[in-house]
């Protein structure tokens, strides 16, 4: 099983990547953003109890975001590998994720770590928006849709995730950078980190 993490703050482009990513190498792209929107989408229990965590730009508690990551990557279409885009996210979580591998004879094949200052991240995040029937994204400026408030591709209105108004982003950013550092130092040593330039076109 080839498992690859991508690792990078809010706005570092972790999503971009890791869908080329996926489309290059044939293995399902994982993040556990998408799957706890959806959850809170679907209103189910996990959803709910998400929801909350969510709104405020704070972590959803390990014990319940390990438990939906491992269930995720048992699925048939995860046999061969993942990509995994928002987990691990500290260092508990990358132990869980290390424990559970072990235990089926894997271990993480690299953890890809897209570095971008944080200046940067906080207008690209500002500026994000995303189309509603697919998820393409968009941006106030550096990469604005050709009419305004609707996607190229597939026409459908743009929108704003709650998580990326601007007086949660702050918080956000905050919230994670620490905990980014904490995995960076959890796969630096070992050999598998390899940082990548996220500045760069
Ligand atoms: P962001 O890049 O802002 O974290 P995501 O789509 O990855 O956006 O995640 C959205 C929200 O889902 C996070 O703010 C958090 O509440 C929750 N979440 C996603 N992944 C994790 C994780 N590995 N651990 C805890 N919470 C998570």
């Amino acid at each position: 099983m080839k498992v690859l993490v991508l690792l990078g703050a809010p706005g570092a482009g972790k999503g971009t990547q890791a869908d080329i990513l996926a489309r290059n190498l044939g293995l399902p792209r994982i993040a556990t953003g998408d799957l706890f929107r959806s959850a809170v989408r679907a209103g189910t229990p996990l959803g709910v109890e998400a929801k909350a965590y969510m709104e405020r730009g704070e972590f959803v508690p390990d014990e319940i975001t390990v438990r939906m990551l491992l269930q995720r990557i048992s699925a048939p279409d995860a046999a061969r590998g993942v990509i995994l885009d928002g987990f691990p996210r500290n260092r508990a979580q990358a132990e869980a994720l290390e424990a559970a591998l072990a235990a089926r004879g894997a271990q993480v094949e690299s953890a890809l770590y897209i570095e971008v200052p944080e200046a940067d991240l906080l207008q690209r995040l500002s500026g994000r928006w995303l189309c509603q029937a697919h998820g393409h994204t968009y941006h106030d400026t550096a990469y604005p849709p050709r009419s305004p408030g609707v996607c190229d591709v597939d026409g459908s209105p743009l929108a704003q995730r709650d998580d990326d108004r601007p007086e949660i982003v702050a918080a956000r950013l905050r919230n994670q950078l620490g905990s980014l550092e904490e995995v960076v130092e959890f796969y630096r040593p070992k050999g598998l980190l390899r940082t990548v330039d996220g500045r760069r076109p």
